[in-house]
């Protein structure tokens, strides 16, 4: 990571930087992939990104995020299966394929793995396989809980299901992001009063998504973490473009304005609660 001075740091903390560079097969980086990814650190650098959590959504993918975080020391892998891996077609047995994969990440990688996630359920696909999405879903909490890892929940059409499974851990899971949030207010209260996290992203930015700017309002910036889910949802200055890293300082910009706060504070309150909920600490920021 380059050296820079500045007043502020800010975290991406969800984005797919394999997925920014088309890698979903296992071999080696090689030297263009490598400067590719580089470059987007660098480009993310230059805007007070200091450190990026890469979320894993297929066992290859957990296996690709641990092997980017020994090469790159400000990315911090999170692994673990989408819900969109279970669908009609997914068998028993590639629940306990996959589970067993994400152990041995973590058995072997402990200290570096950040995260168990993103794990969810996820309605929005006719093909879905709820009850086997359930299964891969509890799985994992049970490796968070195992392992005392971070949680990263992706929850789409299916608030009530997650709500259920949720509701079950919500004394033993102490730190949990609900990543991309999108369900309801009720939601949005219950869970940060459990003092999980809400992850905000470009989706705020959107002129239509009244509703989340409301909730962003009535939660506050204590129980909010930025993400970009980079190369998906791109805020809307950048609208049906690739997104990076980088944007999150749009994000940030786009908080400081809805909050009526500095760019300084948003940095500092949501770069802590970062640290809080993936318990690394590197930042340098004073957080209490
Ligand atoms: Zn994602």
């Amino acid at each position: 990571m380059i050296s820079y001075d500045s007043t502020f740091s800010l975290i991406d903390t969800h984005c797919h930087l394999l997925h920014i560079i088309n890698k979903s097969t296992i071999s080696a980086f090689s030297p263009q992939e490598l400067q590719e990814i580089k470059k987007i650190l660098h480009q993310a650098a230059l805007k007070n990104i200091t450190h990026v959590i890469e979320v894993g959504t297929t066992a290859i993918d957990s296996i690709l995020c641990v092997e980017l975080a020994k090469i790159f020391k400000n990315v911090f892998p999170v692994v673990g299966i989408h819900p969109h891996e279970a669908n009609i077609h997914y068998q028993k047995t590639a629940i306990a394929g996959n589970i067993s994969v994400i152990k041995n990440l973590l058995e072997v990688h402990t200290e570096k793995i950040v995260g168990i996630g993103e794990c969810g359920l996820d309605k929005h696909y006719p093909d879905h396989n709820l009850e086997a999405q359930q299964a891969l879903f509890e799985a994992q909490i049970e490796l968070a809980l195992t392992y005392n890892k971070a949680l990263v929940v992706h929850t789409r059409d299916a608030e009530q299901e997650t709500y259920a499974i949720l509701e079950r851990y919500k004394t033993d899971l102490k730190r949990v992001v609900i990543h991309c949030y999108s369900n309801s207010l009720d939601f949005a209260q219950a869970v940060t009063s459990w003092g999980w996290y809400l992850g905000i992203g470009g989706t705020v930015t959107y002129p239509k998504n009244t509703q989340l700017r409301e909730i962003v309002k009535k939660v506050g910036l204590s129980s909010i973490v930025l993400e970009t889910d980079a190369p998906f949802l791109p805020p809307q200055i950048i609208r049906g473009k690739t997104n990076a890293p980088e944007h999150i300082q749009t994000i940030a910009h786009y908080l400081a304005d809805l909050l009526e706060k500095n760019i300084e504070e948003v940095a500092r309150i949501t770069t802590c609660n970062s640290e809080r909920l993936f318990e690394y600490h590197s930042s340098g920021a004073q957080c209490s």
